[in-house]
């Protein structure tokens, strides 16, 4: 397994967990969650396929970042290479590995694939788990609804524990060669701004 469905990838973010990090977007997700926050992510042949040993560089020879933040899409549908991905973080880094999955950890547990326990075991620090649902879009920091767990697998991210509690939603709109990015998780009337601002920019273009 020498690549990688990417959605997106952006290197310096503060919206998606403590600190600076580099926000990795994996393409293809089978759910259809109601209000769904990166329709593009989910095209299971969309995004583009890049080299995994090039992103593994690339993330490894960054320095200035505290860690990575893990999304989707569903990061578990590309397993095979997600593990080679945060194992190589994980043995030529120090940065810290957070995860967002639409799965719960029990259904992970449930798969029964040594991969996915060895990440959700030791290839982590923070995992997000929980598919997201609309009706439960409380506004809560970094989850985008409260049936959603902030998980903490080790205890690197332990002291940002009310980041995930408080009620503010944070986020970034990166505007670079005529198209936008929306980091983080935004509230639902932020997200219908961006929106609008990005099908005006189409229009423009
Ligand atoms: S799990 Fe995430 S990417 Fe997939 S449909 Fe739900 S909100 Fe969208």
């Amino acid at each position: 397994m020498n690549t990688i469905r990417l959605h997106d990838i952006y290197m310096h973010t503060t919206a998606l967990g403590p600190g600076t990090r580099i926000a990795v977007w994996l393409q293809g997700c089978k759910r259809c969650c109601k209000g769904c926050m990166s329709p593009k992510s989910r095209p299971l042949d969309g995004g583009r396929m890049v080299d995994l040993d090039a992103l593994i560089e690339e993330i490894c020879s960054t320095h200035d970042v505290e860690g990575v933040t893990i999304s989707g899409g569903e990061p578990f549908l590309q397993v095979q290479a997600l593990y080679r991905l945060l194992s190589a973080i994980r043995n030529r880094t120090e940065l810290g590995i957070i995860i967002y999955t639409g799965n719960t950890l029990s259904e992970l547990y449930e798969m029964h694939n040594p991969m996915i326990d060895e990440i959700i075991t030791h290839l982590s620090d923070l995992i997000i788990d929980g598919e997201y649902i609309d009706d439960l879009n409380d506004g809560t920091a970094l989850k985008g609804s409260s049936n959603q767990n902030a998980i903490f697998i080790t205890d690197r991210y332990l002291p940002y524990k009310w980041l995930y509690e408080e009620k503010r939603r944070d986020i970034e709109i990166k505007i670079e060669n005529g198209s936008s990015l929306l980091i983080g998780v935004p509230d639902k009337s932020t997200l219908e701004m961006w929106r609008r601002i990005s099908d005006q920019m189409k229009g423009e273009e």
